[in-house]
């Protein structure tokens, strides 16, 4: 059995332990480090000189493969299907792509396309009518980059049939027009499902190339295990008929879908669907997880707020579950062994979300749950001990701790200044001694942990803004944001109990492993995106 010896750069182990200088990998595990991992190679290749490959670091980084505890990679990968309006900086940009796409794909029936930046438009209230200037016979429908948002056109209203006298869906808002007439812009499940359940499915094919596309991005950066946060039935069928097909390449954990207004319908599918996973016995696939949504997103004021939103008094943007509605069906998933992970963004959602957690603790005994609150974007006061006390993850997408044009156009003034500048608490978690895991929410933000990093120890933006960090009090270290991206995350996938432990880089653990071609411990922040990703090992094996 071939091994591997790299020498000949820095090796951070990720568990605490000392850096190194060499690595043996065999039968794709970590089976060494430093002088013994050089002197077992050395009497293998007494044995049979061809016996270890070398490899030379050339000065770089080894460390534990990133890991993204929190991303959409099917919706990410469909976006290329599609007008590619997520680089467009106006309007006027994204009305030009989707004319441009439209007419170099007539025989398409709708034009489906993903995401555009919501805050290109004044309170993120896109109209209908200016997409009625590049496709008219066409429906058109363009999810925002929260994915809780559609612009669509006005033939799209009429198709699915909302009009003036549809009134305001459960769980969802359509903002009219003065005469009631919807604008053209679906806010939330609600009112989103409205239009998307009249969209054409796409085929397992084309969802199997979004699937392989978003893959190879992952290993491009670096990224050998995702939890896909949002998972439905048909979604499964992907996956299942991916690993069939021999076609991941990095590690999947898959998160079925909660819906308040189907539980009981989907909890029997989500046991079939875990059953159907682990009956592939692969090391690639896992259904372990439940996803529920304690709430919205601020920038649309869906997200749920203790106190009321600045920028419109009367709300506290909404909560998806009852809070015996959450309780009782985390109860039920976790009662059924799987792993609770709540999106929840505003502080009464991270409030409910640590209720059910600490309820479901109580009921159903102390086991190792190891439950995810996603996002944690505000966290009361009061709140923020009970992560380190429940052993609640916070999963965050640092990327999201920057004054962007999102922020200081949408947050901010919804928010107000004192709520604002509590927002992603990473410090104060860490010091808590809270798990602080980090996500992409890709593609919400960009999947690249190099520049999720970057913001975590710097709280600037790319162009340096503000000087000294945003918040600064919350800026954490670069090994801390290392951890974060690596090891947390391997805790939060249960890595250390899988058949083949991964994680981090001690004797035993698969080969998970991305070099870098430098130390991103001697970089600064800002270098740090430009830091190149010379290979990613899953299980030693680099593609
Ligand atoms: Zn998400």
């Amino acid at each position: 059995m071939a091994a591997t010896l790299f020498t000949g750069g820095v090796i951070w182990p990720g568990d605490g332990s000392a850096s190194s200088d060499a690595l043996l990998v065999r039968d794709g595990r970590v089976c060494a480090l430093g002088d013994a991992a050089r002197q077992q190679a050395h009497g293998m290749q007494g044995q049979s000189a061809s016996a270890v490959e070398t490899v030379d670091l050339d000065g770089g980084f080894l460390m534990p493969s990133f890991r993204d505890g929190h991303a959409h990679p099917l919706l990410g990968g469909l976006e290329a299907e599609g007008p590619a309006v997520r680089a467009c900086e106006s309007v006027e940009q994204i009305v030009a792509e989707v004319r441009r796409w439209a007419e170099a794909h007539p025989n398409e029936e709708w034009v489906i396309g993903a995401s555009y930046d919501s805050s290109l438009a004044s309170e993120g209230l896109f109209d209908a009518r200016w997409l009625d200037d590049a496709v008219s016979d066409r429906p058109v429908v363009l999810r925002a980059w929260d994915y809780h948002t559609v612009w669509c056109n006005s033939l799209a209203f009429e198709r699915v049939g909302i009009t003036a006298s549809t009134p305001d869906p459960e769980l969802g808002e359509i903002p009219r027009r003065g005469d009631g007439s919807p604008l053209g812009t679906l806010r939330e499940w609600g009112a989103v499902d409205l239009m998307l359940d009249a969209v054409p499915a796409r085929s397992l094919d084309t969802r199997l190339r979004a699937l392989g596309r978003a893959s190879e991005f992952y290993r491009s950066y670096g990224v050998t295990w995702v939890q896909d946060a949002w998972v439905e039935s048909e979604d499964v069928d992907v996956y299942v008929e991916a690993v069939v097909r021999g076609m991941l390449t990095v590690r999947y954990n898959l998160a079925l879908y909660a819906d308040p207004r189907y539980f009981t319908a989907q909890f029997p599918e989500m046991l079939a669907s875990r059953r159907r996973v682990a009956a592939l016995e692969s090391s690639l696939l896992t259904a372990n997880t439940v996803k529920f949504f304690a709430d919205g997103v601020i920038e649309s004021e869906t997200g749920a707020l203790l106190e009321p939103y600045c920028s419109a008094v009367h709300k506290r943007g909404i909560s998806v579950w009852s809070p015996s509605g959450l309780r009782d069906a985390v109860r039920a998933v976790d009662e059924a062994g799987f792993q609770t992970h709540i999106h929840a963004i505003g502080d009464a959602a991270i409030r409910q979300g640590l209720d059910a957690i600490d309820y479901v603790a109580t009921v159903n005994g102390s086991r190792d749950r190891r439950p995810v609150l996603a996002h944690t974007q505000l966290i009361d006061e009061v709140d923020l001990p009970r992560f380190a006390r429940l052993n609640v993850i916070a999963n965050m997408q640092p990327l999201w701790a920057q004054l962007d044009p999102l922020m200081t156009v949408l947050t901010v003034p919804r928010l107000g200044i004192e709520r604002a500048d509590r927002q992603y608490q990473m410090a104060s978690l860490l010091a808590s001694g809270a798990p602080l895991a980090f996500g992409s929410d890709w593609p919400v933000s960009s999947a690249d942990p190099r520049e999720g990093i970057a913001i975590a120890t710097s709280r600037t933006t790319s162009d340096g803004i503000p000087e000294g960090g945003w918040v600064p009090h919350e800026i954490i270290n670069i090994d801390a944001a290392l951890r974060a991206y690596t090891v947390s995350v391997a805790h939060q996938a249960f890595g250390d109990i899988a058949a083949v432990p991964w994680g981090s880089l001690r004797p035993g653990m698969s080969a998970d492993m991305v070099w870098l071609g430098r130390d991103p411990r001697n970089s600064t922040p800002r270098e740090l995106p430009g830091i190149p990703v010379v290979a990613t090992y899953l299980a030693g094996i680099d593609t």
